[in-house]
């Protein structure tokens, strides 16, 4: 069991490193890294996800790139533009609004900034993380698809199951469901209200990949694969699964890597040509010992590992 930190290129959910543990199995490398603010019990579907990756490996692939997008924070125009010009050329861009602080003028001014960018063949989806309610994201929808000139899909406008019904109801951009299914007691709620267009998986926080692939059977609409924030060894989870779900007719946001200082592989995960090819690197024994987290860090991911994983065995 090895534990890495690395750190991040801009503040994420509050946070300017990540890290986790790295364990190999007789499949290989599997990561366990849920954020510090889960509970024992909400980290255990993580803790299986490292389990199946480093014991039972994955299901067979069916295709061997899998496009992803650009993940634009809630910045400026100018910087908003750069960022999708140094994005290797990804043609889907995903970008964050609703953002404390901020208002529709700076939303506008992104997304005019993003479409520019991309030109017109790029597709534009935003993601609101639940903060809006029903009448904002209405309301706002109805400017940023303008602004954007066309939105691909709106991911998570509002907090609850029912406001994301009545959302879409109301509204000609379809929706996606994140945090309603990945955080939700039953992911399925979202089916039955036709509360989403669109399900976003990400394969630690929901237990594996074949657990995934189930609930994305059960769910019946079209799936965008994310991932948590991983290094490489996480993301190869995602990528695992994005190549085997029969149908991928969305860009996956699994171009996280490029927003790591470092990664624990010596080739990480990062697109060419907005697509990144699926295989499952293997972590580097220096990169391991250079990134490896202190003693301290260390010793308190061992013992979250421990009583998650006591958890499992009760
Ligand atoms: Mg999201």
């Amino acid at each position: 069991m090895h534990v890495y930190r690395v750190g991040l290129r801009t503040r994420f959910r509050g946070l300017t490193a990540r890290d986790g543990v790295l364990l190999e199995g007789e499949a290989g490398w599997g990561e366990f890294s849920p954020f510090w603010d889960y509970q024992d019990a909400e980290s255990l579907a993580w803790w299986r996800a490292a389990r199946e990756a480093a014991d039972v490996g994955w299901p067979a692939a069916v295709r061997d790139r899998v496009p992803v997008n650009v993940t634009v924070p809630a910045v400026d125009g100018v910087t908003a533009r750069a960022v999708v010009g140094r994005s290797a050329g990804c043609r889907t861009a995903k970008v964050k609004v609703a953002e404390p602080g901020q208002g529709v003028d700076d939303e506008v001014e992104r997304l005019e900034a993003v479409r520019e960018a991309l030109g017109p063949g790029g597709r534009i989806r935003i993601d609101a993380n639940g903060a809006w309610d029903v009448e904002t994201a209405v309301a706002r929808l109805q400017v940023l698809d303008r602004a954007a000139g066309g939105l691909e899909y709106v991911e998570q406008p509002c907090a609850s199951v029912e406001d994301l019904a009545t959302v879409r109801r109301q509204t000609s951009v379809p929706v996606a469901a994140d945090e309603s299914i990945r955080r939700a007691e039953d992911p399925l709620a979202v089916v039955r209200a036709e509360a989403a267009d669109v399900v976003v998986l990400k394969v630690q926080p929901l237990g594996g990949v074949r657990a995934c692939l189930e609930l994305a059977e059960q769910v019946g609409l079209p799936v965008v694969v994310s991932s948590a924030l991983e290094s490489s060894v996480g993301l190869a989870a995602g990528l695992a699964l994005a190549a085997a779900l029969p149908d991928l007719p969305y860009a996956c946001g699994l171009a996280t890597a490029q927003l790591l200082t470092h990664d624990v592989v010596a080739e990480p995960l990062l697109p060419v040509d907005g697509a990144i090819t699926v295989r499952r690197p293997v972590p580097s024994p220096g990169m391991l010992v250079e990134h490896a987290a202190d003693p301290d860090l260390a010793a308190r991911w061992r013992a979250r590992a421990a009583s998650v994983s006591a958890l499992e065995e009760r």
